[in-house]
């Protein structure tokens, strides 16, 4: 089997999250040859060395298939989890007795190590867990001890997360003592992003980058939208984090579900807006946890959220512990190939065609806009783009342009998180010091690659000078072998690259 035609030609980009279902050799191939792009590591869930042998497969895998990939690490922070439920699952009826011990030993008593919500607890509380699957009553509360009914049963598993909407827990920092061990492994192993859970405001951004200046290593930030507080902070989240994920399981928890799908287009939309990608997550398939075909509502879910602008789709449950996560992975392509066709006609995301995103570079922001009045007259092949940060990419994949966006690049750690990005196909190539190697080295690694053949033609955007410090600030239409650039003596100017 080698890479399927809808993981070649679409431009949503997937999130997978692994788990025990999908961290073997041949499932990571598979995955990646229908299309998955980023992979998520919930540290929630498993130990370090797991993870650090999970991560070093994918990539070595990636490599091995010449298709990029991202990793990004899934922050826990302050959310209560019940313990470890050693003879999983568990199954609960509605009506059923139930008791939570600070230290339970899993069977009789189930254990919930967070002293805060035993001091909390009343009787007549709600409780739920598992992003809400399930729901308990607080029947009697202790220091040490809940006695609970289930009023809705299900599978209880493992580390499973507890919500008591009533609760006035004391706002626990954002960066619990796990989470700093968390993220001081994640950089450790240079991963490309780092999710933040529970986020409620600017601040806390700020804080997780200074603790990672504090540790002198750097990976981008997603801040994930899941809190109350969160949504009336939007705007100053989406500037201070480099992208954003709809977590809609714990988001539907703290606001209606019925609100829910409000709120996932408003925050694309202003992210769009921006700029930053952004992730829709939770529950996208999740009628394939147990069956190789989705349901149509799920199918619709997916294809509504990339209409509405999304970047990236998210498997979590589908992927970590399914029955069938190649064919989720396969699944997600498929529909974003057909979402696209037709988004892109109509041209959804038009309105910010044009229009500079007003970000920090107006030079590049002008160009990025420009890029699309070009396009519509010369059609080209592709849009491409010579980037150290990737910031001239995510502005012209904004504007969503129906011509594929090449991002070219010296650097991995920016090859690699382009594997975010909508619609951006990153390459890697060696350095350029001036505009003739650029072209040269552009054309000839796309030809290479069957993104261009003679005659097409191509908007580049690059910054001079080259090097450190360049900005977008040109903009060339360029037709594919004109001049012989082809040619065995077109070879002159490749030759110059440093
Ligand atoms: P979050 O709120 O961060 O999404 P979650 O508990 O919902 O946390 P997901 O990442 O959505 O977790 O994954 C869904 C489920 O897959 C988890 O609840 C867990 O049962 C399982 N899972 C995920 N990662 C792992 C892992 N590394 N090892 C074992 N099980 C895992
Ligand atoms: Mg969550
Ligand atoms: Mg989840």
């Amino acid at each position: 089997m080698s890479v399927s035609a809808s993981a070649l030609r679409k431009k949503t980009k997937i999130v997978a999250t692994l788990g025990p279902a999908s961290a073997d050799e041949a499932s990571l191939r598979a995955m990646i040859r229908e299309g998955m792009d980023v992979i998520r590591i919930n540290f929630s869930h498993g130990e370090h060395e797991e993870h650090r042998t999970t991560i070093e497969l994918a990539q070595r895998i990636a490599a091995e298939e010449g298709r990029v990939l991202a990793t990004m690490c899934d922050i826990q922070g302050p959310k209560i989890r019940i313990g470890e439920i050693p003879d999983e699952p568990l199954e609960l009826f509605a009506g059923d007795a139930i008791r939570f011990q600070l230290e339970g030993d899993g069977s009789n008593c189930i254990s919930l190590p967070h002293p805060e919500l035993f001091r909390d607890a009343q009787p007549g509380m709600q409780l739920l867990l598992d992003d809400g699957s399930l729901e308990l009553t607080v029947e009697a509360a202790q220091p040490q001890l809940l006695e609970c009914r289930v009023v809705v049963g299900g599978p209880l598993t493992s580390r499973k997360g507890v919500t008591a909407p009533k609760a006035s827990l004391q706002s626990l920092s954002a960066i619990t003592e796990k989470d700093r061990r968390d993220i001081e492994f994640a950089l450790q192993m240079n991963v490309d992003y780092i999710a933040m859970s529970f986020v409620r405001s600017e601040e806390d951004i700020h804080e997780l980058r200074w603790l990672m200046r504090h540790l002198r290593k750097k990976a981008d930030i997603i801040a994930k939208i899941e809190k109350h507080d969160a949504l009336q902070n939007i705007v100053e989240i989406i500037a201070a984090a480099d992208g954003v994920m709809v977590a809609r399981g714990d988001l539907g928890l703290e606001t209606p579900a019925e609100e829910v799908p409000f709120q996932q287009k408003r925050i694309i939309t202003l992210c769009n807006e921006a700029a930053k990608p952004v992730i829709t997550a939770t529950q996208m398939l999740s009628s394939m946890i147990h069956h190789p075909r989705p349901t149509r509502a799920d199918a619709s879910d997916v294809y509504n959220a990339i209409v509405d602008g999304t970047d990236a789709v998210m498997l979590s449950n589908e992927t970590a512990v399914g029955q069938f996560p190649v064919e989720a992975v396969r699944t997600m392509a498929n529909i974003s190939v057909i979402a696209e066709s037709h988004q892109l006609e109509s041209g959804e995301n038009a309105s910010l065609r044009g229009r500079p995103a007003g970000g920090k570079d107006e030079i590049s922001d002008a160009i990025s806009a420009a890029s699309y009045e070009i396009a519509r007259t010369v059609r080209p092949r592709a849009i491409v783009t010579a980037t150290m940060s990737g910031y001239t990419a995510r502005h012209i994949a904004r504007g969503r342009p129906l011509a594929p966006i090449i991002s070219l690049t010296p650097l991995p750690e920016t090859y690699r998180r382009m594997a975010l990005v909508w619609g951006v196909q990153p390459l890697i190539v060696k350095q350029f010091n001036s505009i003739e190697s650029m072209i040269a080295t552009v054309v000839r690694k796309l030809h290479e690659e069957g993104l261009a053949d003679p005659g097409d033609v191509l908007v580049i955007l690059a910054g001079t000078p080259f090097g450190f410090g360049g900005r977008t600030n040109m903009i060339q239409i360029h037709r594919v072998g004109d001049a012989g650039e082809l040619d065995e003596n077109g070879a002159e100017f490749a030759a110059e690259e440093v």
